[in-house]
C-alpha cells in the first residue's frame, strides 16, 4: 500500500473548503456528477475514435445511499483512473484547482452565489464528508486503484479489485451533513441541478404500470414493473435543431420545466448561436399578469446542461427578466461578481443578441398573423414597453410590431396611427396631438366627449405608460400625448376656434371672485371656459403634465424630484354659457349662491370620483334638503 502526502502550499486545505463554502454546501453533488458526465463522454469519444477498445454501450451514472454506513456513491462508467493518473489528476490537478479557487475566493466567497457557480470540482465533496474513496479502473489495461483520504493532506493509493472501466466515489458523510443521506434531500438535488444533463442518472428504482392486456377480464388488476428511476432528460428540447420540433414539442418542455405552471406558454423562441459565442435555449411568452413583481418562475441558466443559476440578471437584459424558459452557454464567465457581468464585452454581446432575436420573432409573429399577434397583445405588452423603455436598439425594431390600441379595439402601430388621426388630431400649431385613456370607466365621460368631437382615443393602461409616454414624445417629433380628462375635451387639441361668450369681461371678473370665495384656491384653478350651454357647467381636470410627473415617481425614476409628494392638483373648468353658472353669478343672496357653487362643486367631484367620506355625506344630505 503506497501512503503519501499531497503537496500543498495552504497547510490544510479542508477546514477553509468547510469554512468558505458553508451556504452552498449542496452544490458538491452537482460538481461530482459533472465529473462523472465528463469521464463517461470522454468514453464516448474516445470509443468512436477507435481509441478504446471498450464497448460503449449504454452508460449510466447512478447515486446511491448506504444508510448503514452512512456514504453516498456517484458511479460512473466512464473512463475511469490508472494509479498513476489518480496521482496526477487527483492528488495535483484537483488539489491545485481547489487550492487555487480558494486563495482567488476566499473573500468573496462569503457572499454568496459565487461559488454555486464556480466549479471547485472534485474537492468540494469534503464539504459534506470527513472520508472520501475512489474505486476506479481506467477503460485502458491496467489494474483498479483505490484511493482514500480523511480530509487530511495524508491520503493512500493501492490496488484494487474492480473489473469494469469507471469510477466510484464514495463519500462518508459528515454527522452534520446527514441530510445528504436522505432520499428526498438528494433526489431534490438531481433535480435542481442534474434535471437535464446528457448522460441518464440513476437514483433508486420505481414501480412502472404495466398497461392491461385488451382481453384481460374486467376486474384484471395491471402489472408492475420495477425499472431504474431516471431522474434526468437527457436531450432536453433546447439541445435539438428547431426544425425537429413541433409547438407541441416545445410546450411539452415547458411543462418538464414549471411542472407547477397549468397554463401554456403565448409563443416560444429558441436560441441558437455559436459564433462568435456559443449559446443555446429556449424563451417562452408566458401570459403576463399586470403586477411586474410577482416572479417565480424564472430563465434558468445552465452550461453545458448543468444548471448554475435561475439568477439571470446582468445576461438577459432586464425586460427579459419576466420570461421563462432556459438559457445555456459555456462562454458566460460565472466566478465574477454581477457588476463585473454586466461590463464584460462577451456577455455584453450575449445581452443583445438576445434582444435582437425577441425582436425578431415579435416582428415575424406580427407580420405572419396580426390577429392573432392584436389578440396576444394585452398579455405580452408590458414587456415590449419595458423593452422600448430600457433598451434603445429594442426601441427602434418596436417601431414595426408594437401597437396602440384604441377604446374601440382597434390596434395600429404608431405609423398607422399618426396616418389615421393627422387630420382631426393636428392642433393650431401643427402638433400632432394624441390623446388616451387609462381606465374605461373612471374616464368613461371624458372618452365619449372626445368620441363625440370624432377624436380617435388610445387605451394605454400599463403601469409604466407615462415613462413610455414621456419616451416616445422625446425621440418623435412635434408630437404629444394628453389623457381625456387632463382638460376640456375643446382644449384638448387647441384649433383655432372663436368662441362666444354670454358673459362680459365685468361678469366674469365678479363669476371669478365669487368662485373664489367658496372653492379653496389650493386645490382648485379656477379656469372660465365658453363652451357649448348643453356641455357640463363645471369639470373637473388634472393637467397633463402634472399628473403624468406624479405616476412617473410612483413607478420609479424618471419622473421630477419631490414630485411624488405634491398636493394634488386640479383644474375646474367652468362653463360660462351655461344656464347654472348665469343662475349663480345673478344670485343675489350671498348665501344661497354659496351653497349652489359648493353643491355644483360636490357634483363635479362626484363625477371625477373625488367625493368621499364625510363629505360625501354632508353632499347627501344638503341634496335630500334641496329636493324636499
Ligand atoms: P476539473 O473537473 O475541473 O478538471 P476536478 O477537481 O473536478 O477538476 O477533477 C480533477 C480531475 O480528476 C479531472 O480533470 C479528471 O481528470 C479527474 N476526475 C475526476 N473525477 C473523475 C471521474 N469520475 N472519472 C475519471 N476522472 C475523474
Amino acid at each position: 500500500m503506497a501512503t503519501g502526502k499531497i503537496n500543498v502550499s495552504v497547510e490544510n486545505i479542508f477546514p477553509l473548503i468547510k469554512k468558505f463554502l458553508y451556504s452552498d454546501h449542496e452544490i458538491f453533488l452537482r460538481e461530482l456528477i459533472s465529473n462523472a458526465t465528463d469521464a463517461t463522454l470522454k468514453l464516448k469519444h474516445l470509443t468512436r475514435l477507435g481509441e478504446a477498445k471498450v464497448e460503449y454501450g449504454n452508460p449510466q451514472i447512478e447515486v446511491r445511499i448506504n444508510k448503514d454506513n452512512n456514504t453516498l456513491h456517484i458511479i460512473d462508467q466512464g473512463i475511469g483512473m490508472t494509479k498513476e493518473e489518480v496521482e496526477k489528476y487527483i492528488n495535483e490537478v484537483a488539489f491545485s484547482g481547489a487550492e487555487e479557487f480558494l486563495e482567488k475566493y476566499k473573500d468573496s466567497a462569503k457572499d454568496s452565489g459565487i461559488i454555486g457557480h464556480f466549479g471547485l470540482g472534485f474537492y468540494s465533496a469534503f464539504m459534506v464528508a470527513n472520508k472520501v474513496e475512489i474505486l476506479t479502473k481506467s477503460y485502458k489495461d491496467a489494474p483498479a486503484a483505490h484511493w482514500i483520504c480523511e480530509g487530511t493532506t495524508e491520503f493512500t493509493l493501492e490496488d484494487a479489485e474492480k473489473k469494469e472501466h469507471g469510477t466510484e466515489v464514495i463519500l462518508h458523510i459528515n454527522e452534520e451533513d446527514k441530510e445528504f443521506l436522505e432520499e428526498h434531500r438528494i433526489e431534490q438535488l438531481l433535480t435542481k441541478y442534474n434535471k437535464f444533463m446528457p448522460i441518464p442518472i440513476k437514483f433508486g428504482t420505481r414501480e412502472e404500470t404495466l398497461p392491461l392486456p385488451e382481453d384481460a377480464a374486467e376486474d384484471a388488476k395491471p402489472e408492475t414493473k420495477t425499472a431504474d428511476n431516471i431522474i434526468n432528460n437527457p436531450e432536453p428540447a433546447w439541445t435539438k435543431q428547431p426544425t425537429d420540433l413541433k409547438e407541441e414539442d416545445y410546450k411539452n418542455f415547458y411543462r418538464e420545466l414549471y411542472p407547477m405552471q397549468f397554463e401554456d406558454p403565448l409563443f416560444h423562441i429558441h436560441l441558437n448561436v455559436d459564433y462568435p459565442f456559443n449559446l443555446t435555449g429556449i424563451l417562452y411568452f408566458p401570459r403576463m399578469s399586470k403586477d411586474m413583481n410577482i416572479q417565480k418562475d424564472k430563465i434558468q441558466l445552465y452550461q453545458n446542461q448543468v444548471f448554475v443559476t435561475d439568477n439571470v440578471e446582468g445576461i438577459v437584459p432586464e425586460f427579459l427578466t419576466m420570461l421563462r424558459g432556459v438559457i445555456d452557454s459555456p462562454d458566460i464567465p460565472l466566478n465574477v461578481s454581477r457588476s463585473y457581468l454586466q461590463a464584460d464585452g462577451a456577455v455584453k454581446k450575449i445581452s443583445s443578441y438576445i434582444t435582437r432575436k425577441v425582436a425578431d420573432k415579435l416582428k415575424s409573429l406580427f407580420n405572419e398573423n396580426r390577429e392573432d399577434f392584436e389578440k396576444k397583445w394585452d398579455d405580452i405588452k408590458i414587456v415590449i414597453e419595458y423593452g422600448m423603455l430600457t433598451e434603445e436598439k429594442f426601441f427602434d425594431k418596436a417601431e414595426k410590431f408594437a401597437l396602440f390600441p384604441t377604446t374601440d379595439k382597434k390596434y395600429y402601430t404608431f405609423e398607422e396611427l399618426e396616418t389615421a388621426i393627422k387630420e382631426n388630431h393636428t392642433d393650431k400649431d401643427g402638433k400632432l396631438v394624441i390623446l388616451y385613456a387609462s381606465n374605461e370607466d373612471e374616464q368613461h365621460s371624458y372618452i365619449q366627449a372626445a368620441k363625440d368631437k370624432g377624436y380617435t382615443v388610445l387605451m394605454l393602461d400599463s403601469p409604466i405608460v407615462s415613462h413610455l409616454l414621456q419616451k416616445l414624445e422625446s425621440s418623435k417629433e412635434n408630437i404629444s400625448f394628453v389623457r381625456v380628462d387632463s382638460d376640456h375635451v375643446d382644449n384638448l387639441i387647441k384649433k383655432d376656434e372663436e368662441k362666444i361668450s354670454k358673459l362680459s369681461d365685468e361678469e366674469k371678473e365678479k363669476l371669478k371672485a365669487d368662485l373664489e370665495k367658496v372653492i379653496p384656491s389650493e386645490k382648485y384653478t379656477i379656469q372660465l371656459e365658453a363652451m357649448d350651454s348643453h356641455e357640463a357647467p363645471l369639470i373637473i381636470t388634472q393637467p397633463e403634465f402634472m399628473r403624468r410627473m406624479k405616476e412617473m415617481q410612483q413607478t420609479g425614476g424618471g419622473g421630477m424630484f419631490g414630485m411624488g409628494n405634491m398636493p394634488e392638483m386640479y383644474n375646474l373648468v367652468v362653463n360660462t354659457n351655461h344656464e347654472l353658472i348665469s343662475n349663480i353669478l345673478n344670485t343675489k343672496t350671498e348665501k344661497k349662491q354659496q351653497r349652489l357653487i359648493k353643491q355644483s362643486l360636490d357634483l363635479a367631484r362626484l363625477s371625477q370620483n373625488l367625493l368621499k367620506g364625510e363629505e360625501l355625506t354632508a353632499f347627501i344630505k344638503r341634496s335630500f334638503e334641496m329636493v324636499k
